[in-house]
């Protein structure tokens, strides 16, 4: 097993980004990730899409896009699209059928910023996901830092206040989005759940002040996407890209806070009488399944079964639990951070089936 860590939805100077792929793939290196992928609202941006090097530091840059009906008012419905090949936004007016031609290339959609709060003081709309009748996207973006930053501008000083100071808005997905998340899966359905960062690095001037906030940099050490390949990326473009984006579509994954302290090393793993399987994976019940968690550092760590908490481990880095019942069963981690119990770390589900 490899884990390579990703971050993921963001946009460039091809829609309302400051920064250009260049300086999106700077802060990458800078910040260590393995890959990024690039979202800009409504275009495919051709050319950026590779491998780039400095020194020994290498990264990888995929091309997406978010696509929603720029006709509709609010503009609502966004949906990430990654691996499609080509340009989706023209089919943007019928999201059904845009999931469906996206599935027919071999692409994924993921449901971007589910709950998206309006922040009223700043004219700015709604923007959560409506159209729960769709289906057969790939997944949902259960935790969008950006959202987060939105439902805590209720007025200025307090928009002043957490942009100067982006340590202090990560608290984790709203619960509006992981009960949705839960009902989802409750209902049959497999549904990846991804960490987006929705990364714009906003220029802004307060009287003679100059600022970035939430810079490229700052959000690539935050919410990031940590995946399972069964093979180390190799340095081709084509072969790690695919790998990359199959681990995704197939839940191989979690999403890690890594500001607080780093998540890579967390593992989340369920033993059966023939096999062992990873997050995304399904299992057989059979006599009963051994799940096994592990923690890169001792913290709070929740078994949930079918949206419901079961278990709850306090201070600890090895959990395990004998599961006698078929379910969907998850973890969530929390970690104290900045005086605030917060989120850290948010499993794909494993799908114990009878
Ligand atoms: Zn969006
Ligand atoms: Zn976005």
């Amino acid at each position: 097993m490899n884990e390579i860590v990703i971050n993921l939805h963001m946009h460039t100077t091809y829609s309302d980004g400051s920064g250009t792929h260049a300086d999106i793939v700077q802060a990458a290196l800078q910040a260590g990730l393995d890959a990024v992928i690039t979202t800009d609202h409504n275009v495919l941006v051709n050319g950026p899409a590779g491998y780039y090097q400095d020194g020994d530091r290498k990264v990888l840059l995929i091309v997406g896009e978010e696509v929603h009906d720029q006709t509709a008012n609010p503009q609502k419905n966004h949906l990430l699209v990654i691996g499609a090949g080509r340009e989706m936004a023209e089919l943007a007016e019928d999201t059904q059928h845009l999931v469906d031609s996206v599935n027919k290339t071999g692409g994924m959609a993921f449901i971007a910023h589910p709950v998206d709060p309006a922040a009223p003081a700043f004219g700015e709309p709604d923007i959560s996901w409506e159209k729960w009748e769709v289906e057969n996207y790939t997944g949902i973006e259960l935790w969008n830092a950006m959202s987060e930053f939105k439902s805590l501008m209720k007025n200025w000083m307090r928009a002043i206040y957490f942009g100067f100071n982006s340590k202090l808005v990560a608290h984790g997905p709203f619960i509006e989005t992981i009960q949705k998340w839960d009902q989802l899966l409750e209902s049959g359905k497999r549904v990846v759940a991804v960490g987006g960062s929705d990364a714009h690095a906003f220029r802004v001037s307060i009287g003679p002040i100059r600022k970035t906030l939430f810079p490229y940099e700052f959000h690539f050490r935050a919410v990031n996407t940590h995946i399972f390949t069964k093979q180390p990326l190799s340095g081709d473009f084509n072969q790690d890209h695919d790998m990359i984006l199959d681990a995704l579509g197939n839940g191989h994954c979690f999403i890690g806070y890594d500001l607080p302290a780093p998540t890579r090393g967390f593992r989340f793993n369920a033993q059966g009488k023939d096999s062992t399987v990873g997050m995304g994976d399904e299992i057989e019940i059979n006599e009963g399944v051994t799940l096994q968690i592990h923690i890169p550092q001792r913290a709070e760590c929740r078994l949930l079964k079918d949206g419901k908490v079961i278990k709850t481990w306090k201070k600890r880095e090895i959990c395990t639990y004998i599961a006698t019942e078929p379910g969907v069963y998850r973890v969530e981690v929390y970690l104290r951070y900045l005086g605030v119990k917060r989120g850290w770390i948010f499993s794909n589900p494993i799908y114990v089936r009878d």
